[in-house]
């Protein structure tokens, strides 16, 4: 799992400035309160309800400790990693399920294209419509071979579920 979809699917679920300070934790074990608003910009409040949005969602986890000097507690947060682990082999499941629904299609289909007009594929049903012409210049269509991307897809596949299984 690269550090950037983690970043990503945090940006997606929570916004910017919580994707920033993942970016920040996920460089070194933990990091101060004080380090992410030096590194960030951000107003204490500001960080501190957008910290307790990653915490609440599992996203991180932190550690106090009683500064001597001034009395009160710092805190230092970390990247949970089990959390994230979850999340992103949840979203990697909805991509293998929609995979699988396009192999489906592609292997239970046969297509039809123009040979000028390629991008513009039909099924058999399709081109039936269309008297196996090409509606944009009237040339007969071609049955098109698919086993290439039938090919991409399975490869995609293995690879995420190579991935689900670690
Ligand atoms: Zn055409």
């Amino acid at each position: 799992m690269s550090s950037n979809s983690i970043v990503d699917i945090v940006k997606e679920l929570i916004g910017e400035e919580a994707a920033k300070i993942i970016s920040i934790l996920l460089e070194k074990e933990e990091t101060s309160d004080d380090e992410l608003i030096q590194r960030t910009g951000m107003k204490i409040n500001n960080l501190r309800k957008i910290l307790y949005q990653l915490f609440d969602n599992n996203f991180i986890s932190y550690r106090r400790e009683k500064d001597k000097e001034i009395g009160w507690y710092k805190y230092y947060w970390r990247i949970n990693p089990t959390a994230i682990n979850i999340l992103v082999n949840s979203i990697r499941k909805k991509v293998l399920s929609k995979l699988k629904d396009r192999l489906e299609y592609e292997m239970n289909n046969i297509f039809f294209a123009c040979p000028e007009h390629q991008k513009n594929r039909y099924t058999f049903e399709e081109a039936m419509e269309l008297n196996f012409q090409c509606p944009y210049c009237g040339k007969k269509l071609d049955n098109i071979k698919n086993d290439e991307i039938i090919t991409i897809l399975k490869i995609k596949i293995s690879e995420i579920e190579k991935k689900l299984k670690t």
